[in-house]
């Protein structure tokens, strides 16, 4: 069911009828990457199986960094999605108070290389990626892309625009919750809209220093809370959750209930659709790519 896929938040936030979507996605085998080994249709594995489709920096919003940070600090522990959030504050790595953003610097060149380096340039690699292990390390509270993200659909096309739509409703949740935990915590519109700039259209930066905040921009960015951004990330989570009873009704009567994205669109794609055999696992990497 969608719950089990989806990060523990939105057990609280999302709609339960949404929740009990039972997709069951059987062709993307991400422990044996089914694009990276050769198949029926495909000669040569489209990625190099040490890398698979985490060649991608995706967004996370403000209160998953939070739940990340929090359950490593009431565990006790450093966990590998803790130490890696800990180290992008520490190197002023675009951790921004909306969530943790691709670098313009990543942006630039990912846009620039995808089509040949998707799935192969290790330079691409997500920063929660585990090399060693080929695991998520922040699985449990992942983005809305990767959440989402099937190379290929039990579904075929219908199970594609399942996912297509999903994955706008979690985005739609992630941008609202994020932005509603920015005003909680004191920061205005406009400093709202300066970090979406980040994720939309980030500014051009000089050469070089793209992939770092500067110290001066940096203070600017966290204005009141920049001597505390872990703490500042973790009161998100906090406030998320001590509020998810109002969140829930405003995500709900806001998106999940009109036209095309209402629940019962969504079960008759995966319900009433046969379960395509004929779906080919060589659709073009391009197809199979992240969205951004
Ligand atoms: S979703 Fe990614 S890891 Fe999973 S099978 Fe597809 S390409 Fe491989
Ligand atoms: S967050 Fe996890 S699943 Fe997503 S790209 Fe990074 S390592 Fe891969």
């Amino acid at each position: 069911m969608l719950r089990e896929i989806l990060p523990d938040i939105y057990q609280q936030i999302l709609p339960s009828d949404f929740l009990n979507l039972n997709p069951q996605e059987t062709k993307a085998t991400c422990s044996n990457c089914l694009k990276s080994r050769p198949g029926p249709d495909v000669a040569a594995p489209y990625y190099d199986a040490r890398l698979k489709c985490c060649t991608y920096y995706p967004f996370l919003p403000n209160y998953l960094v939070g739940a990340i940070l929090t359950e490593a600090s009431d565990a006790g522990l450093e966990t590998e999605g803790s130490s890696r959030i800990r180290g992008l504050i520490r190197e002023r790595r675009f951790t921004l108070p909306i969530g943790v953003c691709a670098p313009p610097g990543y942006q630039e060149k990912f846009n620039a290389t995808r089509s040949e380096a998707f799935g192969r340039d290790p330079e691409l690699l997500c920063p929660f990626y585990i090399f060693k292990t080929g695991q998520c390390g922040v699985w449990r509270h992942r983005g809305h892309e990767c959440a989402t993200f099937f190379c290929t659909s039990s579904y075929g096309q219908r199970g594609e625009s399942f996912w297509h739509e999903v994955r706008n409703l979690l985005h739609y949740t992630e941008m609202y919750l994020s932005q509603e935990a920015m005003l909680f915590k004191g920061f205005s519109s406009s400093e709202i809209d300066t970090n979406l700039t980040f994720i939309r259209q980030p500014p051009e930066q000089p050469s070089g220093a793209a992939w770092q905040t500067g110290a001066l921009g940096w203070s600017q960015i966290w204005a009141h809370h920049h001597d505390d951004i872990e703490g500042y990330y973790k009161a998100t989570y906090a406030f998320v959750l001590k509020h998810a009873m109002t969140l829930r009704k405003q995500v709900s009567d806001e998106k999940f209930r009109t036209g095309e994205t209402d629940t019962r669109i969504l079960r008759n794609l995966i319900v009433g659709a046969k379960v395509s055999k004929n779906h080919s696992a060589g659709q073009s990497p391009q197809a199979a790519a992240r969205r951004v």
